[in-house]
């Protein structure tokens, strides 16, 4: 376990040990709120006057993005108002008092939407079919409807920095497009903006910052449905390929927000058929057909071994 993965109660060791995790706790708080932060400035995601509805799911994600922005709001130049929503779908065994206790206790606005969702995908679904396509798009439908209800101007959903490389490889295996998550989108129904102020953040942090805070989690399991196993495996791909070559994930996110739309071959974002020769030297020099250079591999680290897959 590392030093920050203790919930508050468990630091009672040593005095140098606790200073040390103190030290790290303060440093994960201050990366995860500097992160949120710098999305929601580079996407101007949060505006003078917003009020936004905060998505709870009772995962780890929507609690850390709940905290975030309590933390961010608190200390933010502009005035914007949080509303927590959670969406009751009466899975069997959801224990529907936890979000509330937890609400209470931050002292945010909360709301509790009771929708029986399940009731309704176990009716038209057959037996043995996948339920995740009907179920997320009856919830979306009625979290834009509870957003407009409570008068919000913004949705805030907890994916991160690996939600988003996640949609990125699972469009590219089975969609056939180079497409992820957006950091903001206009909603389907055209009337909100959603926002994702997680997207910088990697999911391991979110992860300590959870156990540090010692959330009251909701297992995600409770519909009995095996959700998105292709997600599942995409996410211990990037985790394994991590884990094997550092910093390969946080060069990939680099990737996704430097892209160069005449070395790929969409002719919708880049004019091919009428590229013609100007007579100008490029500024960069001639480098048509040289090969892009890429560091050699790094090796192993000790006590891993590097398998070479096809
Ligand atoms: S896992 Fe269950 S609750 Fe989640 S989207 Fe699928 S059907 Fe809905």
């Amino acid at each position: 376990m590392s030093t920050v993965a203790r919930t508050e109660a468990e630091t009672i060791a040593s005095p140098r040990s606790a200073v040390k995790i103190g030290h790290e706790t303060h440093k994960l708080e201050k990366r995860l709120c500097r992160e949120a932060g710098r999305a929601i400035t580079t996407f101007r995601m949060i505006e003078e006057g917003d009020k936004v509805m905060v998505c709870m799911s009772g995962g780890k994600d929507s609690y850390t993005l709940l905290d975030v922005l309590l933390r961010l709001q608190a200390r933010a130049p502009i005035r914007f108002e949080l509303v927590a929503v959670n969406l009751d779908q009466k899975q069997p065994g959801f224990p529907a008092h936890v979000l509330p206790e937890y609400l209470a206790r931050t002292g945010v606005r909360f709301h509790i939407e009771n929708e029986d969702t399940y009731g309704i995908v176990k009716r038209l679904i057959p037996e043995g079919k996948t339920t995740c396509s009907l179920c997320s798009r009856l919830r979306r439908g009625i979290l834009y409807r509870v957003a407009g209800e409570l008068g919000c101007s913004k949705i805030a959903l907890g994916h991160h920095r690996d939600d988003i490389l996640q949609t990125l490889l699972l469009n590219m295996f089975f969609g056939g497009k180079l497409k992820s998550m957006p950091p903001k989108l206009v909603s389907d129904d055209g009337r909100h903006v959603v926002i994702r102020p997680l997207a910088y953040v990697a999911e391991k942090d979110i992860a300590r910052w959870a156990t540090h805070r010692a959330f009251p989690i909701i297992p995600c399991n409770l519909c009995g449905s095996q959700e998105n196993l292709q997600r599942k495996q995409v996410g211990d791909l990037l985790r394994d390929w991590e884990a094997r070559f550092p910093g390969r994930v946080p060069n990939m996110f680099n990737a996704l927000q430097n892209v160069v739309a005449s070395h790929l071959l969409d002719g919708r974002l880049y004019d091919f058929e009428n590229a013609q020769a100007t007579g100008v030297a490029s500024a960069d020099g001639d480098r048509a057909f040289d090969p892009d250079t890429f560091p050699a591999p790094a090796p192993a680290l000790p006590g891993m071994q590097v398998v070479q897959r096809p």
